[in-house]
């Protein structure tokens, strides 16, 4: 029997991919509904190409645009936070969860009640809700099947044994693409430059990201998180080929790693059904072709952002939710030309001091860690319109 799924943020670069691997397994899935933030005719034209239920935009103004789009298809439609909550909660087997940022929480913890299995992409839920976020899930008895590629890969390499049993889990970092620029030289690049991933297409703020590392300092608080590992059971290590995703190294001193080609299909076939295996029509991996495979310490001098994440893990409490909601107001104002590279680190690291001071808990439920989020935004907007000129 087909399997029903609904793709939150379809429209995007994880939804495209999804879209995919779903398209070439066209019986084995019915799409119950697809979520997009505010192009109405894309969302339109995917939930027509998968042949959905509902589509749901976020934007409420581009709700007729996309009701027009959709007349005669017989799919029906709605707009604002409600429908895409709606959308998210409707009955499915799989939510594949995949909007960008932290706008992605409500709509993926409303997910969880089904009960059914999440795909989760969106990891800044994880790191803005953390344990929060995980506590309900197993309230609601969801499972949450990493779909980033570092924890889809380590998911797999854990099966190999007993979590007491980890001595080290370590994510990859292609470096992104000032892995071997020197500091000045970063300190200039634009957003343009900061986006040239030199592995990965992907969307515009996890390109950021990645070029900052902060990507890879999100992705370990997600893997504390998603594996229950403390921080000293976590590592990051460059590998700028990008084909070992993630290692597990066990208290024997054997090493089970998860390899893969730098495909985004290859996670999210695996995180829609998991152990039954989907066959994927896709090139294999040739290690012979590849050649040589290579490995670095990432540099925390050039890259601030990941020692800012690795401090905000360690501190826990409500850290890690001031870290990425100031770092998502930085990326932000670095995308529109307001700030420098290296001001998203400063900001971030002021911003976290001064909630530190106060001592904050952990978020007890979603809707504590969205009000700790919006203050830390608010302290990181009022920073960077106090117009100090060391974060230009
Ligand atoms: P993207 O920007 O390409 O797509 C984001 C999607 O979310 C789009 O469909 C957009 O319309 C939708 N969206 C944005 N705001 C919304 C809102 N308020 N409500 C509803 N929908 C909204 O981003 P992406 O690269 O596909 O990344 C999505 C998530 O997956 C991110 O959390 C990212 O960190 C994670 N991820 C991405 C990759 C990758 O290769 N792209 C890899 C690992 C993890
Ligand atoms: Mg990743």
């Amino acid at each position: 029997m087909a399997h029903s799924i609904t793709i939150l943020g379809a429209t995007g670069s994880i939804g495209r991919s999804t879209e995919d691997v779903i398209l070439a397994h066209r019986e084995e899935f019915r799409v119950e509904a697809v979520v997009g933030g505010r192009d109405a005719l894309a969302l339109a034209n995917v939930a027509r190409r998968l042949g959905a239920s509902f589509a749901a935009l976020a934007d409420e103004g581009g709700g007729g645009a996309l009701k027009e789009a959709l007349s005669g298809t017989g799919i029906q439609s709605g707009a604002g936070l409600p429908a895409v909550l709606e959308a998210a909660e409707r009955q499915a087997d799989v939510v594949l969860a995949a909007i960008s940022g932290t706008a992605g929480l409500r709509p993926t913890h409303a997910a969880l009640k089904s009960g059914g299995r999440i795909a989760l992409a969106n990891k800044e839920s994880l790191v803005c809700a953390g344990a929060a976020f995980m506590a309900d899930a197993r309230r609601c008895g969801a499972e949450i099947m990493p779909v980033d590629s570092e924890h889809n890969a380590l998911n797999q390499a854990l099966a190999a044994g007993r979590n007491g049993d980890v001595e080290k889990a370590v994510i990859t970092a292609t470096g992104g693409p000032f892995r071997t620029w020197p500091r000045e030289r970063i300190a200039a690049a634009s957003a343009k430059e900061a986006s040239a991933h030199p592995v990965w297409s992907m969307g515009s703020k996890i390109n950021i990201d990645s070029a900052t590392l902060m990507n890879k300092g999100l992705e370990l608080i997600e893997a504390h998180h998603l594996f229950d590992l403390g921080p000293e059971r976590l590592d990051v290590l460059v590998h700028p080929e990008a084909i070992v995703h993630g290692l597990v190294q066990w208290r024997d001193g054997a090493v089970t790693a998860g390899l893969a080609l730098p495909d985004m299909k290859v996670p999210i076939a695996n995180a829609l059904r998991h152990r039954e295996r989907l066959p994927m029509d896709l090139p294999r991996l040739d290690l012979a072709a590849i050649g040589r495979l290579s490995f670095e310490r990432p540099d925390e001098a050039r890259f601030p952002c990941l020692s800012l994440a690795k401090a905000a893990l360690q501190a826990g409490g409500a850290i890690p939710t001031i870290l990425n909601a100031a770092n998502e107001i930085a990326v932000g104002a670095y995308m529109a030309g307001q700030i420098g590279f290296y001001a998203i680190s400063e900001v971030v690291e002021r911003v976290c001091s001064t909630f530190s001071r106060g001592g904050l808990d952990a978020p007890s439920s979603v809707s504590d860690a969205l009000a700790i989020d919006e203050e830390a935004r608010a302290a990181a907007r009022q920073l960077l319109a106090s117009a100090d000129s060391t974060l230009r």
